[in-house]
């Protein structure tokens, strides 16, 4: 579902990524850990194609991102095309970000009705088994103020859904919530990766990785020091750098 081959970006001067090379196969689960400013923000949004690579490739679906193949020739994609690309692909972030003038329903019919044209019926409707599948059927009608951060993050997974996306991308959906509503947001993600989705997801809950990821991806400075099976890598690393990053986190 997702390749990458020798990725590498700059920032100006900054070499963020340093070769990536990575595969997710449709269905698993891909958690990636490492220390602050080690890239994993920005290998998310280059699939996501928030940002552009500076060399190497990346392909979402077999199809390559930020171009298009026409016979032998390939076309850089242009700016609707990308924005169509990046709608088949849903992120959840470490802040909610939902429209706070909207209540719970709207903020997961919106996009569907907005981008796909879907019917305000058929929305709501499809909204409504969301909000379901996420344990928040009773606050349709509430606005996100009125939700904790825990609820907020499970209706920005609700929204993300109601795009049905062929892949989700999770960049640390947990580190900004109260510790005793962490819980309730893995929960959710636990079933999604249940129900055959594939993700990616950059976090530090070591527990989720270990019991829900299919591969632990460790990256440092760049680069990817260490990958595995997470059963083997959390209780083993091979690299001293992933030995001493784990034993911060756990
Ligand atoms: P964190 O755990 O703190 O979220 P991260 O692993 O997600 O870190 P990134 O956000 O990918 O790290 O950032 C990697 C490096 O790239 C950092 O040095 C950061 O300052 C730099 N960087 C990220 N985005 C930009 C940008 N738009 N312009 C310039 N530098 C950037
Ligand atoms: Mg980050």
């Amino acid at each position: 579902m997702v390749r990458s081959e020798g990725v590498h970006k700059y920032f100006g001067r900054l070499e963020v990524l340093k070769g990536i090379d990575l595969q997710v196969m449709p269905g698993e689960v891909m958690c990636v850990i490492g220390p602050s400013g080690s890239g994993k923000s920005t290998f998310l949004r280059c699939i996501n194609h928030l940002e552009k690579l500076t060399a190497g490739k990346l392909w979402v679906d077999g199809e390559l991102v930020g171009y298009r193949q026409k016979g032998d020739k390939l076309y850089e994609l242009r700016e609707n095309e990308v924005a169509a690309k990046r709608r088949e692909i849903g992120m959840v972030f470490q802040r909610f970000n939902l429209f706070p003038h909207m209540t719970v329903c709207e903020n997961v019919m919106e996009a569907p009705i907005q981008v796909r044209g879907v019917a305000r019926s058929a929305a709501r409707e499809r909204a409504l088994t969301l909000l379901d599948s996420v344990g928040l059927a009773d606050k349709a009608t509430a606005y996100p103020r009125e939700l904790s951060g825990g609820q907020q993050q499970r209706v920005a997974i609700a929204r993300a859904l109601a795009m049905d996306p062929k892949l989700m991308l999770f960049d640390e959906p947990t580190s900004a919530l109260d510790p005793e509503l962490v819980g309730e947001v893995l929960t959710v993600m636990r079933r999604l990766a249940e129900d055959g989705m594939t993700m990616v997801v950059v976090t530090h809950e070591m527990g989720f990785a270990r019991e829900v990821g299919d591969t632990l991806v460790f990256m440092d400075g760049g680069v990817v020091v260490e990958q595995g099976d997470p059963r083997e890598v959390i209780p083993n690393p091979q690299h001293e750098r992933t030995k001493a990053f784990l034993g911060k986190v756990l």
